[in-house]
């Protein structure tokens, strides 16, 4: 499943390739994704410049001339740059032609992911409205984290999980976060003090920023399925490593399963 940092490093590749640029136009070979690629988007979006393109939790923002495209990727979405002339592959869904002959192409196997047309103000689409803070973003910081952990009974890995709270951490990086700032992943959120919440919030930067920096190219001429940034997947400390040592302190590395997802982490380390 792409992951915060590989949809940022998408972003990136995408901003490169298609901002300043005229979307000529939309193809789109099957609308049946997560939610029906709406019937008119072809035709909103063809002639429209794009204006810039940002990212919210794990969505993609496409501004163009008169509102925005929301993508999200989704299980198994990916986006290449292509010539526009080559030929689709099977679950090549959507292309988006820009005016140097180039497009991107949307590849997803599994069609969880979406294409929808956010208005103006993408702040306010049904998917954007209630996401908490960006965790790369100033609003995320040791003091905000504390108050919203205040009194919660379930373990911190799940809310740190939950985009309410904080946008875009998936399960390897909350994972991988609660290992730098030594907490152990089933300790109730509210039960941490305050300097380990901001070690908390350092360590949920650290590590998407170093995943960021690995990621390399994105708008990829193959699919990656293992959703961790590039190269970054081989530095991780826990995740994936059951009963292997820890890096720290050579105990073995154990497995759970905390809200439904397997969780990694070392019992003499966090606490
Ligand atoms: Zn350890």
């Amino acid at each position: 499943m792409p992951e915060l940092p590989e949809v940022e490093s998408t972003r990136r590749d995408l901003a490169r390739a298609a901002a300043g640029r005229t979307i000529a136009a939309v193809t789109v070979r099957d609308r049946r994704l997560r939610w029906p690629v709406p019937a008119g988007l072809a035709r909103r979006l063809a002639g429209q410049e794009v204006r810039e393109v940002r990212r919210r939790a794990k969505y993609l923002l496409i501004g163009v001339g008169n509102g925005t495209l929301l993508v999200h990727l989704g299980m198994s979405g990916s986006l290449r740059l292509l010539d526009a002339q080559t030929a689709p592959q099977p679950h090549d869904h959507i292309d988006l032609v820009l005016d140097d002959g180039r497009c991107v192409r949307y590849h997803d196997p599994r069609r969880f992911g979406c294409w929808l047309w956010a208005g103006a103000d993408p702040t306010r689409h049904w998917l954007l409205a209630h996401l908490g803070p960006e965790p790369l973003g100033p609003a995320f910081t040791g003091a905000w984290l504390h108050r919203r952990l205040r009194g919660r009974t379930a373990p911190v890995k799940n809310l740190l999980m939950d985009s309410r709270i904080l946008a875009g951490v998936g399960n390897i990086y909350a994972n991988e976060a609660l290992f730098v700032a030594g907490i152990d992943p089933r300790r109730a959120g509210g039960r941490i003090a305050r300097r380990r919440v901001d070690r908390l919030v350092c360590a949920v930067r650290q590590v998407l920023g170093a995943a960021i920096d690995a990621g390399g190219t994105t708008l990829r001429d193959y699919v990656r399925t293992d959703g961790a940034a590039g190269e970054f997947v081989a530095r991780l400390g826990t995740y994936g490593r059951e009963g292997e040592p820890c890096p720290s302190c050579a105990a073995p590395i154990a497995r759970e399963v905390i809200g439904q997802r397997s969780t990694w982490f070392c019992r003499r380390c966090q606490r």
